[in-house]
């Protein structure tokens, strides 16, 4: 198996190939360590942080940003959105504040103050 890839880690955007088997994987074309576990990772199992937004219902017209706590499965990522989609919070509102228990093993929380 040879995968040709582009890290998403940081804006410099290595190209990467991973080759192998599932237990013995081979990263080239990193620049630093970080790049090496992503390919890694992203073949073995991919994992997203995901952001979106949440409706606040006690204030009109006002959403709260979020994200996951702990990245998800890739394959996951339609399935949390769709979870996020539909959850109503009410204010006040406080970052860190737990918006949406128990998807993955991790939560989805506030990224910002609604007073
Ligand atoms: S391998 Fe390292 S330097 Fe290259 S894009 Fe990934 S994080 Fe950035």
């Amino acid at each position: 198996m040879e995968r040709k890839l582009t890290c998403i880690i940081c804006p410099r955007g290595c190209q990467l190939t991973v080759s192998g088997e599932a237990d013995n994987l081979t990263v080239t074309g990193h620049a630093c360590p970080r790049g090496q576990v992503y390919g890694i990772n992203e073949v073995s199992n991919p994992v997203r942080t995901i952001t979106s937004i949440v409706r606040v219902a006690n204030r009109e017209d006002t959403m709260v940003s979020v994200k996951t706590r702990q990245p998800v499965p890739k394959d996951a990522i339609f399935e949390v959105m769709s979870l996020i989609r539909s959850t109503t919070v009410k204010a006040p509102i406080k970052i860190g504040d737990v918006i949406i228990d128990g998807v993955y093993g991790t939560q989805v929380i506030a990224t910002k103050n609604i007073d």
